[in-house]
């Protein structure tokens, strides 16, 4: 579902992500993993189609990544999502399914349930007046509003508190059982190895680790581990 080929990226003279290959299957969870500055953003940003690499290829969905056609199968959750701060839950979600062409009786069905599994009430209240976790949860009802195949969520779980991460997790894992591709970063393997499949490590651009998070734990040990996760 998503095949990503010697991708890189470089700002000037600087590598931000060096020679990425990796493949996602369908229906799988995969953990992108590294501390700040890993070219995590960069990555996710580059499949997603909102940056162009500098060399090697990625398509997601059966679609070149630069490929607009690609967006209607992609929902993509950028680490912080902008949100109209004077639009409700319900306004805004209105607002993303025109903008996609999605029908508003199937929209407001599709929102409606996205948000009755996350548990969010005052669906007609400011955005503005939202906590972190409750606008992160709209966020996530936004990126579904297209059904799309594939997810590509930028650190979902971050500064959210415990029980709103546990529900982001479990709900991405309902996701996946429903047949969707989740593709999310994260800096903490902690966070990522109940739910992920797989997982690549990365560390100044490269991907220093990849398999199982039980695989990875034993062939690199506990100080890559910590090294690049804490
Ligand atoms: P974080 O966990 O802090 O979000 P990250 O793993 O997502 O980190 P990236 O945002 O992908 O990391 O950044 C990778 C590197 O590329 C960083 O050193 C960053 O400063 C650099 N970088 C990112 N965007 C740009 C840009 N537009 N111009 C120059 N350098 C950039």
């Amino acid at each position: 579902m998503i095949a990503v080929e010697d991708l890189r990226k470089e700002y000037g003279g600087f590598v931000a992500v060096e020679g990425s290959s990796f493949e996602v299957g369908d229906g799988e969870i995969f953990g992108v993993v590294g501390p700040n500055g890993a070219g995590k953003t960069t990555t996710l940003k580059m499949l997603a189609g909102l940056i162009e690499p500098t060399g090697g290829t990625a398509t997601v969905a059966g679609y070149d990544a630069d490929d607009p056609a690609m967006r209607s199968s992609l929902g993509f959750l950028p680490e912080e999502s902008p949100l109209y701060e004077d639009m409700t839950p319900r306004s805004y979600l209105r607002f993303f399914a025109d903008l996609y062409d999605v029908p508003r009786e199937e929209a407001t069905r599709r929102s409606e349930e996205t948000l009755d599994r996350l548990e969010l009430d005052h669906r007609e209240r400011r955005l503005g007046d939202m906590s972190k976790g409750m606008k992160r949860k709209v966020a996530i009802a936004r990126s579904l509003v297209n059904d799309p195949d594939v997810l590509i969520y930028d650190e979902p779980a971050s500064g959210l508190d415990p029980l709103t991460t546990n529900y982001v997790l479990e709900f991405t894992r309902e996701l996946a059982a429903a047949g969707k591709t989740v593709l999310f970063s994260a800096h903490n393997l902690y966070h990522v190895e109940s739910v992920c499949d797989r997982v690549i490590i990365m560390n100044r651009g490269e991907i220093v680790a990849r398999g199982t998070v039980p695989e990875i734990r034993e062939r690199h040990g506990e100080t890559t581990y910590h090294v690049f996760t804490t």
